[in-house]
């Protein structure tokens, strides 16, 4: 008999190098009705699944690994059913990139394991250029011409080409794309913005400019978009006279139970 399994549990094959996710997600009530026997006789697929993994590799070495927290990358919106997730796992002494990801919205989720590392690349700096145009007309009195709003624009575009994502402050914003992240303008690009307003805008026009910028920056129009791609590193799986290669991780807190 299996024992029933409560928690995430990743099973790696060490001669096949293949896997096996028993997750609670995964044992979504899919149930088949055996009809040759009375209503109410089910029998779980996920159980099966696990059941043939265990035949096809009788008398090979399983191990547990424990997946790595918070080291899930998704590369499309989170209500997209068809994409393809990465994470990481180990065994307390390799580590290994695990492909999660279904071919067809019908299909269950595949797991492969990977050798290698993956890495988020940023892809874009994206000024929300429609929404700081409609709002400037909606909230500077008298409204700004249209040369005024491609001015600040401008000087938008400008700040997103030369600042650097490290360095800013990422806004909890809920995003409804894993791979994109708002970020606020940090204090020096905001004092380049403003300074460089007085040319686009004078007196009174000035002021509300400047509030404008104020009451936008932390969490409004002006906050930058950043889209990260999924690098992906796959390394050819060494030899096994050899000592596998250390790959470049960062530390980080494991979760998981035995
Ligand atoms: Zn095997």
């Amino acid at each position: 008999m299996v024992p029933e399994v409560l928690m995430n549990q990743l099973i790696r094959c060490k001669n096949c190098d293949e896997i096996f996710m028993r997750t609670p997600f995964d044992q979504h009530p899919e149930y088949t009705l055996d009809s040759g026997r009375p209503l109410g006789t089910f029998r779980t697929v996920e159980t099966d699944d696990y059941q043939e993994f265990l035949t096809q590799h009788q008398g090979h070495q399983l191990e547990n690994l424990e997946i790595v927290e918070d080291s899930l990358v998704t590369e499309k919106a989170y209500s997209e059913p068809v994409k393809t997730s990465f994470f990481r796992a180990t065994n307390g002494k390799e580590k290994f990139v695990i492909k999660k990801f279904r071919e067809k919205i019908e299909e269950p989720l595949k797991y492969l394991l990977l050798p290698g590392d993956y890495s988020l690349k940023c892809a874009a700096i994206k000024v929300q250029s429609e929404e700081i145009s409609k709002q400037l007309r909606r909230e500077l009195n008298p409204p700004p011409s249209q040369n005024q709003i491609d001015a600040f624009l401008k000087l938008c575009y400008t700040i997103a080409e030369n600042i650097e994502v490290n360095d800013l402050e990422r806004v909890p914003e809920e995003s409804l794309h894993p791979l994109e992240i708002y970020y606020k303008i940090d204090d020096i690009h905001l004092m380049y913005l403003l300074r460089n307003c007085r040319r686009i805008f004078t007196g009174k026009e000035y002021s509300s400019v400047e509030e404008f910028i104020h009451r936008h920056k932390d969490d409004g129009v002006l906050l930058l978009k950043a889209t990260y791609k999924i690098r992906l590193v796959e390394k050819v799986k060494p030899d096994k006279k050899f000592i596998p290669a250390s790959l470049p991780f960062k530390k980080v807190k494991i979760v998981g139970g035995k």
